[in-house]
C-alpha cells in the first residue's frame, strides 16, 4: 500500500517523541526529571472541573454547533473585548479542540501552491509542517539571540514580497520565551498591509508575562481585518487535555473555517466548552498564582544555567521556557538532548526541534517544581564539569 505523497510534506512535533523516550526510561526504573513538554504541571482549578462535571450531568454530551456553543462564544468574545479594548462580535469567535487546529484551518483556508508564508524560526514546529502540507513555501523569519530572540526587521523586509500571503507571529514565543517589542509588531503590521498579507497571531501565552503586559499586532490600524488571533485555554488554566482553543477571525474567514471544522472534527467537546465559561468568567486568581510561581522558577533556572560553564541563558520575558545557548559545551543541540537524557535523566528538547535556527540551543521548560529544577541544575553541573 502507498501513502499519499502529501504525507511526506507533513512534519511533526518532536516534543511528543522525546516525552515517549523519557517515559520509556522511567518505566525501566530511571529517575527522570521532565523539562521537555510544554504544559503547566498544575492541576486544572477545581471550579472548572466542577463545572465540567455538572455539564456532563445536565446533558452536554451531544454534538453542538461546529463554530462552538453560542453561550461559550459570547463569553470568549466578552473577555476578548475587554482585553483588546474593542467590541469583538461573538460571531467572529470559532471554538476548536485546542489552539493547534486554528493553525491548521487558517493555513488550509488561505494558502495555495507557491504562496509564501513567513514564520518564526526557532518556532512552534507545526507552523512549518502545516505550510508545507498545504503546498505553501515556508520562509523562516529567524529569531536572533542578539535581539532577545526577535526577528531582524530589515531582514524581514527583504523576505516579504507579493507572494507573501501570511505572516505568523508568536509573542510570547515558544521556544524562546521572547516578547516582540511593540515597535516591531507595528513594523510587521505595516509590511503585511503593504503586500496584502494576512497575519496569524499566536497569543496562546498571553497570560504568561514576567515583565510588562501583553501587546498584540491587532492594536495597529487596519489589522483586525487581516489578523487571525490564535488563543485557547490549554496554558492559562492548565487545561491541555481538555482540548479547548479558539480563533478570532476576520469576517471573510468565519464561514470557510467553520466548514473546515464541520468537515474534520464536527465540533469541540460540549462539556469542555461549558467548563471554559467558568474558567473565563470566574476569578483569575489561579492564573496569577501560577504565573507568580513560574516567575520564581524562571529566576532559579536562569541563574543556575548561567553558573554552568559552557551555557549562557538570556532571561525569558514570557511563556514558560528558557532557551539557553549551549555551544560552549561542545555538543550539538541533538547530542546535548540525547546525552543529557541518558547520562543525567533530564528530559529537555534540542533547539532544532523548533527549526534549523535552533541549532546551538536547547529548550528547557520550567513547568516543573523548584525542587526538581534545583536537582536538574545539580545534575547538569556535575555532568558538564566532567
Ligand atoms: N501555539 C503555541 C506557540 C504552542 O506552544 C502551543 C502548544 O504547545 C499551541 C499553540 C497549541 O496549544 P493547544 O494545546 O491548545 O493546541
Amino acid at each position: 500500500m502507498h501513502l499519499a505523497s502529501r504525507m511526506s510534506l507533513l512534519g511533526t512535533e518532536t516534543a511528543f517523541e522525546a516525552l515517549a523516550r523519557a517515559k520509556a526510561l522511567e518505566a525501566e526504573g530511571r529517575d527522570i526529571i521532565f523539562l521537555g513538554i510544554g504544559e503547566p504541571d498544575f492541576d486544572t482549578p477545581e471550579h472548572i472541573v466542577a463545572s465540567a462535571k455538572s455539564a456532563l450531568d445536565t446533558g452536554y454530551t451531544h454534538y453542538v454547533p461546529s463554530a462552538g456553543i453560542t453561550e461559550v462564544r459570547k463569553a470568549i468574545a466578552a473577555d476578548a473585548s475587554r482585553r483588546y479594548a474593542r467590541d469583538i462580535p461573538w460571531e467572529n469567535i470559532i471554538v476548536t479542540p485546542g489552539g493547534k487546529p486554528i493553525m491548521f484551518f487558517t493555513i488550509l483556508a488561505l494558502i495555495e501552491e507557491g504562496d509564501e508564508v513567513l514564520y518564526p524560526n526557532p518556532g512552534f514546529p507545526i507552523y512549518e509542517s502545516m505550510i508545507r502540507f498545504a503546498g505553501g513555501t515556508p520562509v523562516p523569519m529567524q529569531l536572533h539571540e542578539r535581539l532577545g530572540y526577535n526577528p531582524d526587521l530589515e531582514e524581514v523586509q527583504g523576505q516579504v514580497n507579493s507572494r507573501t500571503k501570511l505572516i505568523i507571529v508568536n509573542s510570547p514565543n515558544n521556544p524562546c520565551g521572547s516578547v516582540i517589542p511593540e515597535i516591531d509588531l507595528q513594523k510587521i503590521s505595516m509590511l503585511a498591509k503593504d503586500v496584502g498579507a494576512a497575519v496569524l497571531s499566536d497569543e496562546i501565552y498571553k497570560d504568561f508575562y514576567y515583565d510588562g503586559t501583553h501587546s498584540s499586532i491587532t492594536e495597529y490600524p487596519g489589522m483586525w481585518d487581516r489578523t487571525i488571533v490564535l488563543d485557547g485555554l490549554s496554558k492559562s488554566y492548565a487545561m491541555t487535555g481538555w482540548r479547548v482553543g479558539f480563533g478570532i477571525f476576520p469576517d471573510f474567514l468565519v464561514e470557510p473555517v467553520t466548514r473546515l471544522v464541520t468537515n474534520s472534527v464536527s465540533c469541540t467537546a460540549a462539556f469542555s466548552q461549558i467548563a471554559s465559561v467558568s474558567a473565563i468568567e470566574s476569578s483569575q486568581q489561579s492564573v496569577r498564582q501560577m504565573v507568580a510561581e513560574f516567575k520564581e522558577r524562571r529566576d532559579l533556572l536562569v541563574e543556575g544555567l548561567n553558573s554552568i560553564t559552557g551555557i549562557t541563558c538570556p532571561m525569558p520575558k514570557g511563556a514558560f521556557y528558557a532557551f539557553p545557548n549551549i555551544t560552549g559545551t561542545g555538543y550539538t543541540s541533538e547530542e546535548f538532548e540525547r546525552n543529557i537524557l541518558t547520562e543525567t535523566g533530564i528530559s529537555l528538547l534540542s533547539g532544532t526541534s523548533f527549526g534549523e535556527y535552533g541549532e546551538g540551543y536547547v529548550r528547557i521548560s520550567f513547568a516543573n517544581s523548584q525542587e526538581k529544577i534545583r536537582e536538574a541544575l545539580k545534575r547538569l553541573k556535575e555532568f558538564l564539569v566532567n
